[in-house]
């Protein structure tokens, strides 16, 4: 854009820059929008003093995801507070870079359509204290009465493909069928919008010809056929990778489809002593490869310099240590495309689940109550520890668009790029909270589990969980396609019910806002069972705040709130219909017993998009044997 536009248009605090803003977004301000412009357009100066966000664990997991050789930093939002204060000052021409998006726009009194770099429309963003007064406005309007100049706003119409291309829709060649214009080479478009849903009542209107086309013929089941081929267009790159194989779809702006953040998230844990061998084990993996017994290890250590580094373990922890790594490589998959999500989860379970607490940091206190788990709750729960300082840090991996990254397989939602070359650093945030986090008894869960394994509602659950992938992805996956792949089991449905029920009783009780909660489901089976709920605040301004969470996990107030939780789960004010839903063929959602009155929480505070709950799973609903608690306390 030409220096004209170079000016603050808006606010966006760093911290929302994970969910709902963030590179390629598509950001409302009052009378256009605007696009997050890519890595490449962000600028760093005029900030006097910024440093990379140091969350080495987390940074690795990104290394991992995204081009290892490159990605060198995790850094905060260009961001400087003090624009209260100086409208005018240094705060004013730092931020996250924009251009505005969709490029075409309507004058809100004549109709006329044009697009930005025609020159029919004039910008003007004069009150630096006023940056959402930014305006497009229609100088030479035949309408134009006295007064104001008429306000031009954006054309509401984008094209958007899976593979995460977004366009300005095609108005010119929409009017005219594809061809040219018979009478003008630029002709004089309107577009005709009487408001209303989606495009049932927009027309576009050619002034030289006199063609006119309704919007409604693009959207519904024949409307992709009426659209040209998708362009490979990256706006915020300002790059097109040329035609794409993808199908367009019409998006309104404003749809919330139009973009998802892929980020990754880690709390700031200490090393455990286990991880600190295992990291040193991977660090000399070359020469540790080459010992095959144990014989061989007791003679290296006896005769090796290098070997002086692993002294503070014993033969049989680094023996394991060892053997754990190699078995790790064999069954490590052969292509990058099909792992997983790095795993960020074990290193936290393995400090939230140890007997031992870890030595206090800056960023890390947890306590646990001298005696313990309270009597009343000695069924319910195995630990309960209070997280009194964490820090979280979330770093932005990429986006998608239409669909919403597969929480679980990057890979199977094309990811567009934050910038034109490989990333050398992305954008990252941290904020520092505290939590509650409680252990439930795993002798409780596995018992649970051989009663629902043959369930006919588990079948069903799992059974959706098939459908849901199959409907979404099977046409994205070259080769075999399993259904089944990264079902998270019914001890995860259970948990994450619980935390659900939890978090919205500690919402009610203790007025948070609930969206102000975040949640971390510790889950897993066999040779590793897990079994944890950590329950935390994760927001820049609940600082004041501070201690209300954690005074939750003493003793009388935990057993109140796990009371009423369980309480108020037995019964939704949309029963029986909540009570006995179940997603069944051809349905393909991913919850139970569960609805926005009962169980949902806001999009921020789930960590699965309010998937995966079933409060069958957690109290006696319809059939007793299914729940997890029999009782309340
Ligand atoms: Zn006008
Ligand atoms: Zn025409
Ligand atoms: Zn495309
Ligand atoms: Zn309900
Ligand atoms: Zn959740």
């Amino acid at each position: 854009m030409s220096a004209r536009y170079r000016r603050r248009v808006g606010a966006v605090r760093p911290s929302h820059i994970m969910y709902t803003t963030g590179v390629g977004s598509l950001v409302d301000l009052p009378n256009f929008s605007v696009l997050v412009r890519g890595l490449d357009d962000w600028s760093y100066q005029g900030i006097p003093e910024w440093e990379p966000i140091a969350e080495p664990r987390l940074l690795a997991a990104v290394r991992s995801l995204l081009h290892p050789a490159n990605v060198k930093e995790l850094r905060p939002a260009p961001w400087l507070e003090g624009l209260d204060r100086d409208p005018g000052g240094p705060a004013s021409r730092v931020g996250m870079p924009v251009v505005p998006f969709p490029s075409w726009l309507r004058c809100t009194v004549c109709g006329e359509l044009a697009p930005i770099d025609s020159r029919v429309f004039g910008f003007e963003n004069d009150n630096p204290r006023r940056p959402h007064d930014a305006r497009f406005f229609h100088d030479s309007c035949p309408r134009k009465r006295t007064g104001r100049k008429p306000l031009a706003v954006a054309a509401r119409f984008v094209l958007a493909c899976a593979k995460g291309h977004l366009d300005d829709f095609p108005y010119a060649a929409f009017v005219h069928k594809g061809a040219e214009c018979g009478k003008a080479s630029h002709p004089k478009l309107r577009m005709d919008d009487r408001g209303g849903n989606l495009g049932a009542n927009v027309e576009i209107r050619c002034v030289a010809c006199g063609a006119r086309r309704n919007m409604r013929e693009v959207f519904g089941r024949w409307g992709a056929a009426k659209l040209p081929r998708c362009r490979g267009r990256h706006p915020h790159l300002n790059t097109y990778e040329g035609t794409c194989d993808r199908e367009l779809k019409v998006l309104v702006v404003g749809a919330s489809n139009q973009w998802f953040a892929q980020t990754l998230s880690a709390l700031a844990v200490p090393r455990t002593d286990a991880s600190e061998l295992q990291a040193r084990v991977e660090q000399y993996w070359d020469r540790l490869a080459q010992i095959g017994g144990r014989d061989v290890l007791l003679f290296a250590r006896n005769n090796l310099a290098w070997m002086q580094d692993f002294a503070k373990w014993t033969d049989d922890e680094l023996w394991a240590a060892i053997e754990r790594h190699r078995a790790s490589g064999e069954h490590a998959e052969p292509t990058a495309g099909t792992r997983g999500n790095p795993d960020l989860r074990t290193a936290e379970w393995e400090i939230f689940s140890s007997p031992r607490l870890p030595e206090v940091t800056d960023d890390f206190a947890l306590r646990r109550d001298p005696d313990g788990v309270p009597a009343e709750l000695k069924d319910y729960f195995a630990d309960v520890i209070q997280a009194e300082r964490l820090r979280e840090v979330r770093a932005s991996v990429g986006f998608t668009r239409l669909d919403a990254p597969d929480l679980e397989d990057p890979s199977l939602v094309t990811r567009a790029p934050l910038s034109r070359d490989l990333p050398t650093w992305v954008p990252a945030s941290e904020v520092r909270g505290e939590g509650i986090f409680l252990r439930l008894p795993e002798q409780l869960l596995a018992d649970w589990e051989r009663r629902v394994e043959k369930s006919e509602v588990l079948a069903e659950h799992r059974e959706a969980y098939a459908r849901f992938r199959r409907n979404r992805y099977s046409d994205r996956i070259s080769g075999p396609f399993d259904p089944m792949r990264h079902w998270p089991g019914a001890r995860y449905i259970a948990l994450h019910t619980l935390s659900h029920l939890l978090i919205r009783t500690i919402a009610l009780e203790c007025g948070y806002n609930s969206a102000s909660l975040s949640e971390r489901i510790y889950s897993g089976t066999g040779d590793d069972p897990r079994a944890g709920i950590l329950i935390y605040t994760a927001v820049p301004d609940a600082e004041g705040t501070l201690g209300g969470l954690v005074s939750l996990a003493e003793p009388d107030q935990l057993v109140r709130l796990t009371r009423r939780a369980l309480n108020e789960a037995r019964h939704c004010s949309s029963d029986p219909l909540c009570a006995e839903r179940l997603p069944q063929d051809p349905a393909d959602f991913l919850h139970g017993a569960a609805c926005h009155i009962c169980l949902f929480v806001s999009e921020t505070t789930c960590e699965r998009g309010n998937r995966f709950l079933d409060r069958r799973f957690v109290v006696p609903i319809d059939d007793p044997a299914l729940a997890l608690y029999q009782d309340v306390p």
